[in-house]
């Protein structure tokens, strides 16, 4: 979705609904006219196909608040439908709202891009327009920015962890790339020892007008690309950009008990602020391995131990491993096979309460049999004449007299 379909598409229209309709009754428009425009209730019918589209195009964006803010947003500023928005494209930007008002671009920066973070809403609407170079291009974002404070931006990274390193948290340090001022020119983009100066053509306004018929158009100077500098000599680190790469190493806590692919918020470790302004977050994305024994369910901790079958029919102390050192656990006379046992609070450790290791018990069979044992276990089978599948064998026989 352009911001140019934002602009010139009427949603509301579509669905025939005011621009105040609430989302009840957005659904309800919607549904309506899914059912009278269906493809399947109008075979061959292109009209009706081209106004379904229409209709499921509506809905899509004014069924979504954030986008149906961008929408609103973007027809509120460009003054959407009215002669302004529909003759101020493509040449550059309205220069009146269908009003008459004077158009004021410094408003537009004022917004959301002059926080010189990609706040998305806004600054993708102004990113559209400018075909991408909105943040560095808008003359009033540059006035503003080399004023006032600015936040740093917000930074994401990844963090690969062992699988008791996420239990438990643990404290790593993270490389990290973000874009910073250059240090070779301090981010003037001009070679050492030349400065840049303000552009020729708007003289440093980093703005040009024109009028044409009725309309007066403000757009941003081409020859400086808004910045209202021009650099002769360009700073070969940054190729004039003032901007670069730059590598540094972080120490980060991550909290016991993150769980593989989560995303976790570390408030004021992203990007430094500039002219004192606080520093963006970092938002990491955790990857876990696997652990040879233990499992993960929620706050639990699963591990699965086998015992012999004199131990779950007799009963006994057998010792299991945590994360954290290891437990006697007492298996009861008579456990069956797959039986859970639950050891409280030594699972993944909670600040107000820990999470339980969960012992599932699996009676190993042994694969081959001295002489002795196998004269045990065969004195054994005679002695359990007990029938175990009671309901098996009453279905078996019923089966057979069928
Ligand atoms: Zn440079
Ligand atoms: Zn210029």
């Amino acid at each position: 979705m352009s911001t140019r379909d934002f602009i010139e598409k009427d949603y509301y229209g579509a669905l025939g609904v005011p621009q105040n309709a609430d989302a009840a009754a957005i659904k309800k428009a919607y549904r309506k006219l899914a059912q009278e425009l269906h493809p399947d209730k109008n075979p061959g019918n292109a009209e009706a196909e081209a106004r379904f589209k229409e209709v499921s195009e509506a809905y899509d964006v004014l069924s979504d608040p954030k986008r149906r803010g961008e929408y609103d947003d973007a027809r509120r500023l460009f003054g959407a439908g009215g002669a302004g928005a529909r003759a101020g494209f493509p040449g550059g930007f309205p220069g009146a709202g269908p009003g008459g008002q004077p158009f004021d671009l410094g408003d537009l920066f004022g917004g959301g891009a002059a926080g010189g973070r990609n706040a998305g809403g806004l600054g993708d609407i102004l990113g559209g327009l400018f075909g991408g170079g909105a943040a560095a291009g808008g003359p009033r974002a540059r006035s503003q920015a080399a004023s006032g404070p600015a936040r740093g931006q917000d930074v994401e990274t990844e963090a690969t962890l062992s699988f008791e390193e996420a239990v438990l948290g643990v404290t790593v340090p993270l490389r990290m790339q973000s874009p910073g001022s250059c240090p070779t020119c301090a981010g003037s983009g001009a070679k050492p020892g030349t400065s840049p100066h303000a552009c020729p053509v708007c003289s440093g306004a980093g703005v040009t007008s024109r009028s044409q018929g009725a309309f007066a158009f403000s757009e941003p100077c081409r020859n400086c690309r808004g910045s209202g500098q021009v650099v002769d000599d360009p700073c070969a680190t940054c190729s004039g950009s003032g901007i670069t790469t730059q590598t540094r190493t972080i120490t980060v806590r991550i909290p016991a008990g993150v769980k593989d692919g989560q995303r976790i918020r570390l408030a004021g470790k992203g990007a430094p602020g500039r002219r004192g302004g606080p520093a963006g977050d970092l938002f990491v994305v955790v990857h876990v391995a696997e652990h040879a024994l233990f499992g993960r369910k929620g706050e639990d901790l699963t591990l699965t131990v086998p015992i012999t079958f004199a131990e779950a029919a007799l009963g006994a102390t057998v010792t299991v491993p945590t994360l954290d050192g290891s437990v006697s656990l007492k298996v009861p006379a008579g456990t069956a096979s797959g039986r859970t046992l639950r050891v409280r609070g030594r699972g993944v450790p909670g600040r107000a309460r820990s999470g339980d290791l969960l012992v599932t018990v699996e009676i190993a069979v042994p694969v081959r049999l001295t002489p002795g044992q196998r004269k045990v276990i065969e004195t054994l089978a005679e002695e359990m004449d007990e029938d175990p599948r009671p309901e098996i064998t009453a279905a078996v026989t019923a089966g057979g007299e069928r």
